[in-house]
């Protein structure tokens, strides 16, 4: 088939109106909030789990790459394809939105992959319930596919770690339409509540940036909302004297959720924003005593605002991916042991400072911020600079403010460059990552038997490499 044959094909199968191909549109859907990235064919949006089966099958058959895409809100060329000697097409997964199945019995929710975070909380609240990992700040936009191919974090995430942990199960397609289920779901007869049911096939498929399947529905793991909820704020006058507070929180496992956060090279210090739960009002506060005593006398109580509105305002919590100036912002994270938090600030601090004066002189301003996930501790440069915005700055999310900005070609290559830099020191420190995409190097940075065996997978499950093809360098 033909690749005209294929769009007809796929306009049949899913209906005219979910077929994009005009230019100006498809180029919203094919770069991300950082790279541009290489026209698509064509957009299609996908009305359920056998279309999206029968439309990667049928792209594929045709030597179409597929490139899946959920709320578009990642930064680091996981959707966006650079290869312009490829036939590609988006995958969109926004229509992919039913909920399958609140289970408050087996404290499980089934979802599809398009639905957004918020989508799911809402399901789960009429239940008293909640995701154990809730999703990420920009829940109201992401989506439970996307945030499971990058994995993800955020809310909840210092007690109970990643999106990734919260999965029980998945329903994935691989590249000849096959849907395959793992975890308990996959037994004859079984349902989903146990994801170690023999090998993790489940986590084979998460944080893979689409490139071993494309994830049709996922089921996660349940537990009550809790009941009391105690907040602080800590100011302190330097990263150096924050960073060892930051540590104890992570490895009390006695917060919920962990921030720390300040400008570099600014006139005040860091701070950093904790947020405590507890089966009841009383418990709560207990533990964020215990965790005050354990964090020790260093460091000034501030009225704890920032926590107290993040908890208020949940998804609504992140409005723009413009900062509130109306700049361009961009994040590169690491993901490091807690133990070499203070490493990790010390290395990523000296690329900042190299570049100071370049930074001073292009009007690009920097934050570091520090957030645990688990025993995980996620240490994210971010740069801030006026440039012009993309469409997808504008359209993506609600109540942007575009400010007065206009391209700024050598600010934008400068914070390109930084941004390499930082990714280069966290090679050198070990980093982990979320987000893989095409920006953080898998490949380059992991042991050569381990790289070969994950290639080896892909090429069972995508003979092809049609699978969003060179995400996580395989
Ligand atoms: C202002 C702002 C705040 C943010 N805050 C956070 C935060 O608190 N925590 C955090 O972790 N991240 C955060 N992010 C990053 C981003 O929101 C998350 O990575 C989010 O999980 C992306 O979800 P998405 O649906 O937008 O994914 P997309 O960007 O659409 O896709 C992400 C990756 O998954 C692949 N993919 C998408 N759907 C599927 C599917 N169904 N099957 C297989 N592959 C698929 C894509 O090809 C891509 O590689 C933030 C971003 C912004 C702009």
């Amino acid at each position: 088939m033909n690749t005209h044959s294929t769009l007809d094909a796929l306009s049949n199968l899913v209906g005219a109106d979910n077929v994009l191909t005009e230019n100006a549109e498809v180029s919203f859907y094919t770069s991300d909030l950082f790279f541009e990235g290489v026209p698509a064919m064509a957009v299609i949006a996908l009305g359920s789990r056998a279309e999206l089966a029968n439309a990667v099958k049928l792209c594929v058959e045709a030597g179409i790459a597929v490139l899946p895409r959920g709320g578009g809100l990642s930064y680091t060329a996981g959707y966006v394809q650079d290869d312009a000697s490829l036939d590609a097409i988006v995958l969109d997964t926004r229509r992919l939105n039913q909920i399958l199945d609140v289970n408050p019995d087996n404290m499980t929710i089934t979802v599809e992959s398009g639905c957004t975070w918020e989508q799911v909380s809402k399901a789960a609240a009429e239940h008293g319930l909640r995701v154990t990992m809730p999703g990420p700040t920009t829940g109201r936009y992401s989506t439970i596919g996307g945030s499971l191919s990058n994995n993800s974090m955020f809310f909840s995430s210092a007690k109970t770690g990643t999106a990734a942990d919260a999965v029980v199960g998945l329903e994935v397609v691989t590249a000849d339409g096959t849907l395959i289920t793992t975890g308990s779901g996959a037994i004859n007869n079984g349902v989903p509540f146990f994801r170690n049911n023999g090998p993790d096939l489940t986590g084979l498929f998460l944080s893979d940036a689409g490139s071993l399947g494309i994830k049709t529905a996922a089921t996660l793991r349940l537990e009550p909302v809790p009941a009391g909820t105690a907040f602080t704020s800590v100011a302190f006058e330097s990263f150096e004297q924050m960073i060892p507070a930051v540590q104890t929180v992570g490895r009390s496992g006695l917060a919920t959720e962990c921030l720390a956060v300040g400008a570099i090279g600014g006139e005040a210090g860091p701070s950093l924003h904790l947020t405590v739960e507890g089966y009841s009002q009383d418990i709560a506060d207990a533990q964020l005593a215990a965790l005050i005593g354990l964090m020790g006398p260093q460091g000034q109580p501030q009225e704890p605002m920032v926590p107290t509105f993040i908890h208020e305002n949940g998804f609504g919590f992140v409005q723009s991916p413009l900062d509130p100036k109306g700049r361009l912002q961009i994040w590169t994270h690491g993901v490091f042991a807690i133990g070499q938090t203070l490493d990790a600030y010390k290395a990523l601090r000296a690329v900042l400072d190299k570049h100071q004066t370049a930074m001073t002189e292009h009007g690009v301003d920097a934050t570091m911020s520090f957030a645990c996930a688990g025993i995980a501790m996620m240490v994210e440069p971010v740069l801030f600079w006026a440039s012009k915005p993309t469409p997808l700055h504008l359209q993506g999310m609600a109540k942007v403010e575009a400010g007065q900005n206009t391209a700024s070609d050598s600010a934008d290559s400068l914070v390109r460059e930084i941004r390499n830099d930082i990714r280069t020191a966290m090679d050198g420190l070990g980093a982990a990552h979320m987000q893989y995409g095409r920006f953080y190097r898998y490949a380059d940075a992991t042991a050569e038997k381990t790289v070969e065996l994950l290639a080896g997978i892909k090429r069972i499950v995508d003979p092809d490499r049609k699978l969003n093809p060179g995400v996580l360098g395989i």
